[in-house]
């Protein structure tokens, strides 16, 4: 069985740095070293419908923000089919089967589904389509037998739903579909990289983001304007790094380079951890580091993805591509699951003829 990738974004707006640590920088890294026999990459605005529903134009204008930061982040049309989900009627068709082998209590608790409806203040009217997202999500890993799928932490009850599907389809109708592992970021800090306030997951609904395609002074009031310690007040109080975003940030994105090149005074991280718990070290210090070390990982993305900006429509054909092939692979799934059911009447010559008999007796 060959190894294939799996991974998308909701296009509810541009994809911020959580995105990059939690899963795109994988994906690249996963397409670079070539060991996929292939990579699928989808832009899920079918399900960021399902929260969306009354504001359409947002998930339609922000599908080319996605795309071109794929792009600037290196993913390769020509090694990974990027694709836009509502293309492919049959992850739809695939939906309405699997919804049958899970229960309504199963959904209720998904964690990562509760949350976000309290987030969404979803409470008193739930709309069905996102309540059952998770199958659609299973539908999709599914469709295209992905053995793999890169994402952050959150993801995780998605993928225990659709192992639990992928084993109750396979025990009920036969071995059809492939069971996948999810691959979460090596690094703790990426698993679900804080917003800038601190409080919760970086997350484009909360407004607490900082965009891959942001410019370089709006990076820099972004960090200084972050959450660190707040009983850390004169600089010589040692300083607490739990909780403390700036330094989650440093444990996701700095390289040991950047000390050579930015600060140092330090060797490294650690040199850098141990005298701000000590006392003595400014929280703007760590701040201005913090602001060299992601305009020098921004930067390259920002740049690439100028030049994609030069031709849009490039951008859209590549899209097209994508997702006529993605098409091709959900159909061939597709027609494998209608045969394990069953429910494949006019290619079963069987049924045609056993029935033919049947009535002549
Ligand atoms: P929305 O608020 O619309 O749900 P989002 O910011 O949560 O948007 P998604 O499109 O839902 O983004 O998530 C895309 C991928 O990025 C998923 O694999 C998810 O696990 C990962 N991801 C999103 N936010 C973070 C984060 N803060 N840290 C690590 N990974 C993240
Ligand atoms: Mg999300």
């Amino acid at each position: 069985m060959g190894k294939i990738m799996l991974t998308g974004d909701r296009p509810t707006g541009k994809l911020h740095v959580g995105h990059y640590v939690g899963s795109l920088k994988r994906r690249v890294e996963l397409q670079n070293k070539g060991d996929f026999d292939d990579m699928f990459v989808m832009i899920a605005d079918a399900q960021a419908l399902t929260d969306n529903a009354d504001n359409p134009e947002k998930v339609r204008q922000n599908i080319i923000e996605v795309a071109l930061d794929y792009l600037a982040c290196g993913l390769n049309p020509e090694k990974v089919t990027l694709f836009i989900q509502s293309q492919i009627p049959e992850l739809c068709e695939l939906s309405f089967y699997y919804m049958n082998l899970v229960t309504v209590s199963r959904l209720q608790r998904n964690p990562t589904v509760k949350s976000e409806i309290q987030m969404r203040n979803f409470e008193a009217s739930i709309p069905v389509g996102f309540f059952t997202y998770p199958i659609s999500q299973a539908a999709d890993i599914t469709a295209f037998k992905a053995t793999t799928v890169p994402v952050g932490e959150d993801q995780l009850p998605m993928l225990e739903q659709t192992k639990e599907i992928v084993r109750k389809f396979n025990s009920v109708y036969g071995d059809t579909l492939i069971e996948p592992d999810i691959l979460l970021p090596e690094n703790q800090a990426c698993l679900r990289l804080p917003g800038i306030d601190g409080k919760a997951k970086m997350s484009k609904s909360l407004g607490n983001c900082i965009y891959l395609s942001e410019e370089p002074d709006e990076i820099q009031k972004k960090v200084f304007s972050m959450f660190t310690d707040p009983t850390h007040i004169k600089v010589s109080d040692p300083g607490k790094l739990e909780g403390n975003t700036v330094f989650t940030y440093l444990d996701a994105f700095c390289r040991p380079e950047y000390f050579a090149e930015f600060l140092p005074e330090y060797a490294n991280l650690q040199e850098l951890k141990d005298h701000y718990t000590r006392g003595g070290l400014g929280d703007m210090k760590v701040k201005r580091f913090l602001n060299h070390v992601l305009q020098a990982e921004l930067e390259p993305i920002r740049n690439r993805r100028k030049e994609y900006q030069k031709d849009i429509p490039y951008v859209y054909e590549i899209l097209k591509k994508g997702s006529e092939k993605a098409e091709a692979k959900a159909a061939q799934t597709l027609s494998e699951v209608k045969a394990a059911m069953k429910i494949n009447y006019f290619e079963d010559a069987e049924l045609i003829q056993s029935q033919t008999k049947r009535f002549s007796e």
